[in-house]
């Protein structure tokens, strides 16, 4: 299923700003402080990052579906 949504989830460990997100896929993940998600990304282009994205991520705080 193709994803339509990515974001933060910091209910259980937050951010720590290191920046493996941004470095694996820097068309959707930016880390000016803690990670944002680009504003009108077609996600859908980069679904093989976001999930290595995701896997890299220490926390493991992104999330997408
Ligand atoms: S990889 Fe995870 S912890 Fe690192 S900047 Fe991105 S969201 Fe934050």
């Amino acid at each position: 299923m193709a994803i339509t949504k990515v974001w933060l989830d910091e209910s259980n460990d937050e951010c720590v700003s290191c920046g493996a997100c941004e470095a694996v896929c820097g068309a959707v993940f930016s880390v000016p402080e803690k990670m944002v998600v680009k504003a009108g990304v077609d996600f859908s282009k980069y679904e093989a990052d976001i999930k290595d994205a995701a896997e890299s991520c220490p926390p493991g705080v992104i999330k997408f579906k």
